[in-house]
């Protein structure tokens, strides 16, 4: 259907009004309008108003299809990724989740391993439509010696077709010994990578957030932190983030992922949280699928009672930047997933309730994070820009949702790429004691 020859125009397709600045229409009350889009080269050359007397004769008529620009995830772990048939979470708990991937990385992740499951990750995003994407590797020792190299082979190899960053992933206790923190910094600042770690309440939490600071500082870093992924209302790392970015000057841009304590806390603790969160610059981004499964799993068979997500309309309204992600896929962490950035979109809007009205919550799997991920351009349809787009059958967010959309087309370059899938089989020989 989109042709091969390089240039094109795209007749009467709908695109959303959050992901096409600069595009003067009239727009609908879901945001959307019906546009003509030229492509010459590999690039969208124009986006006007859809005129069907102004197309050419052969432009290709979508009917009214949507068309997106190409995802950014920017919360991933695809060194983790499909080790569950070898290593499942026992429990589905989020302490069956560490220990599990714990002994299945000590015994197994060499940098075969690591790269074989990375690069069948990648596929599959880069299939779905997935233009930019941040790992987390887990760095803590010997791995960070294994995983950053693979990692940077693998940045080299997918260059042109997924934009790939990695942060470090650590506990915060990790930081304590400060010799090998720094070696770690060094390491990370020499792979262009982001500083990570993960938050929760030790008692010198404070003390080791500004040493997480001071090397981010030392090092021109950004900062990447898996902050209260628990239900405890005493967690308040978030918080504690907040303030160390603020006291410490901190310039450079910090996301945090989960937060999901922040939900259950009360209201005035919540507003205070938030007010220093909005204040010190950072970004957050919300894993909706990993918290469904993770958080109030309960030992005794009984039903979950709440989803998991942290507040992200009350951020949103403060004007902190927001963004869903995928998370973990087919790990002790999370038992399913594929990096489908279509699917993480759905299920934020029946999680997270990003409808009626939808207003720029699309901005969440594309803008936002590629701002985050100081990608400039990437998230948006815009005249000039490269022509990396996805074309669905839904024409309508209701028909957008409600299918799991496996027959879109996703272009790159102003072509159309091949979307097979790998097989899992390709795994099997992973998975084999
Ligand atoms: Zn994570």
């Amino acid at each position: 259907m989109i042709p091969t020859s390089g240039y094109y125009h795209l007749a009467n397709v709908r695109v959303h009004r959050s992901l096409t600045p600069g595009f003067i229409a009239t727009f609908d009350t879901d945001g959307f309008a019906l546009a003509d889009i030229v492509v010459a080269d590999g690039k969208i050359s124009a986006i006007t108003p859809h005129k069907k007397s102004k197309a050419p004769a052969d432009a290709i008529d979508l009917a009214g299809r949507i068309i997106l620009p190409c995802f950014v995830d920017c919360h991933t772990h695809i060194d983790k990724g499909h080790i569950w048939p070898r290593k499942p979470n026992p429990d589905g708990t989020f302490m069956g989740a560490l220990n599990a991937t714990g002994a299945d990385r000590a015994a197994r992740w060499s940098a075969e391993d690591v790269a074989k499951r990375m690069d069948f990750s990648l596929r599959s995003a880069y299939a779905h439509g997935t233009k930019a994407l941040r790992t987390h590797l887990d760095s803590v020792p010997p791995q960070e010696e294994i995983s950053w190299p693979v990692f940077e082979s693998m940045r080299e190899t997918w260059r042109g077709r997924i934009e790939l960053q990695a942060a470090c992933l650590l506990g915060i206790e990790g930081v304590r010994d400060k010799e090998w923190f720094e070696r770690l910094a060094k390491r990370v600042a020499a792979a262009k990578g982001v500083l990570g770690v993960v938050t929760y309440m030790v008692p010198d939490l404070e003390e080791l957030l500004d040493k997480v600071f001071s090397e981010a500082i030392k090092h021109g870093l950004d900062l990447d932190f898996h902050a209260d992924e628990t239900d405890d209302v005493a967690a308040i790392s978030l918080k504690k983030i907040a303030e160390a970015a603020l006291w410490n000057g901190f310039e450079g841009n910090i996301l945090v992922g989960h937060c999901c304590s922040l939900a259950r806390q009360p209201d005035l603790d919540v507003l205070d949280t938030l007010d220093k969160v909005a204040k010190a610059g950072l970004a957050v981004v919300s894993l909706p699928l990993c918290n469904l499964y993770l958080q109030d799993r309960r030992a005794d068979q009984t039903t979950p009672r709440w989803r998991g997500v942290t507040l992200l309309h009350e951020m949103k309204a403060r004007g902190i930047p927001v963004a869903v992600a995928s998370d973990n896929t087919r790990d002790p962490f999370y038992a399913y997933g594929d990096l489908d950035m279509l699917e993480v979109y759905r299920m934020a809007t029946r999680t997270l309730h990003f409808d009626h009205p939808v207003g720029d919550w699309p901005q969440t799997v594309a803008t936002t994070p590629a701002k985050v991920m100081r990608l400039d351009g990437l998230g948006m349809l815009a005249a000039g820009g490269s022509a990396d787009f996805i074309i669905f059958k839904g024409r309508s967010w209701t028909e957008l949702l409600s299918r799991p959309e496996s027959d879109r087309i996703v272009v790159r370059d102003g072509k159309a790429i091949d979307r097979q899938l790998p097989d899992y089989a390709e795994l099997d020989e992973l998975m084999v004691d």
